[in-house]
């Protein structure tokens, strides 16, 4: 039988939101745990810099703003623990969060489990992740210095991604499925004006082929044309968005799209559960939101203990 550990609030999730959320708990006195699998740092760790993080003028980069937000959890006196939430449920009048480790009981739940990299789902990708297939260009780049490689994607972190590969490989394909991209206009302009990207407009992957020692090339087809072309290549990465881990809640707390509805109090559907960052249905989904939303859980999680203490 697996020990169930007792507490006020339980965070779920060490990204940017996570953090704020616990350390703001932590100010406001309660009891807590944030409930992390593997290091802090979600999405945030494999930004590559961030420039729009009020304070910094020079940008930062993600692995170290979540170090600094670490450290600064630690300070506070945020306690970590590490285990995966399988599902949660309603015991007596507090939430029961089945974990893979310990299970937890908790008056109330702040949800700060982000998203993870939506994948192509073609033959290849699955085979290939960590030979070649890679969803962050900061982490994987380096191994591709002299190189070719596809980023995929025409939103902001293909962009980023491609203007970041680009200073170390000798050349980066893009590859969007239509002939706009959506990345925001200065940083399309950027990479538009880079040698060594090419674009290749109006077209999807259909195949990444390799073998054991890596990835060798890439089968495209234009979507207007209909016709299809290999590309051959070291490495591909894909940045096609985005997509909630929110599997282990479907059912318990209203989603739309996958993506957890609250109010602007960070409220769930469910009384005591409160969700914050990029896992929240929101227009805008940035550090500097995630945070946001995080002070604002912490302070409702406040309250609805305070009203029940
Ligand atoms: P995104 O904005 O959703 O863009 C995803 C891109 O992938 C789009 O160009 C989309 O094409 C394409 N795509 C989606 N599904 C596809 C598929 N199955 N096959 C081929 N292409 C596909 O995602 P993101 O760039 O990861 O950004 C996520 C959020 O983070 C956004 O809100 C973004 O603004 C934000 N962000 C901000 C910054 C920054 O401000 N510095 C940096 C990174 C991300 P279509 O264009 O045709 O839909």
């Amino acid at each position: 039988m697996p020990e169930v550990r007792e507490h006020e609030l339980v965070v779920v999730g060490g990204g940017a939101a996570g953090l704020t959320a616990g350390m703001y708990g932590v100010r406001y006195g309660l009891d807590l745990v944030l409930l992390t699998i593997g290091a802090p740092g979600g999405q945030t760790a494999t930004a590559t810099t961030i420039e729009n993080f009020p304070g910094f003028p020079d940008g930062i980069t993600g692995a170290e703003l979540i170090m600094r937000l670490t450290q600064q959890a630690e300070s506070f006196g945020v306690i970590f623990e590490n285990a995966e939430v399988k599902s949660i449920e309603l015991e007596g009048n507090r939430w029961r969060l089945n974990c893979d480790t310990d299970d937890y009981l908790a008056d109330t739940v702040i949800l700060a489990v982000g998203a993870h990299p939506r994948r192509l789902k073609i033959p290849g990708e699955r085979d290939l992740f960590g030979r070649g297939v890679s969803y962050c260009a900061t982490c994987d780049g380096f191994f591709y210095k002299d190189q070719t490689v596809a980023v995929i994607g025409g939103g902001n972190t293909a962009i980023e991604e491609a203007i970041y590969l680009s200073g170390i490989t000798e050349k980066v394909y893009v590859v969007h499925r239509r002939d706009e991209l959506r990345a925001r206009q200065m940083l399309a302009e950027k990479a538009l004006g880079i040698d060594n990207i090419e674009f290749v407009w109006d077209t999807v992957p259909t195949e990444i082929f390799g073998d054991d020692s890596g990835v060798s090339g890439i089968a495209l087809k234009n979507k207007k044309t209909e016709e299809s072309s290999e590309v051959e290549l070291d490495g591909v990465f894909v940045a096609i968005g985005y997509e909630p881990n929110t599997g282990f809640v479907e059912g318990l707390v209203e989603l739309n799209d996958g993506f957890i509805v609250t109010d602007e109090r960070m409220r769930t559907s469910q009384p005591g559960i409160f969700a914050a960052g990029d896992v929240r249905d929101t227009p805008l989904r940035q550090v500097t939101t995630a945070v946001g939303d995080a002070a604002i859980a912490a302070d409702s999680a406040f309250r609805y203990v305070s009203e029940r203490r």
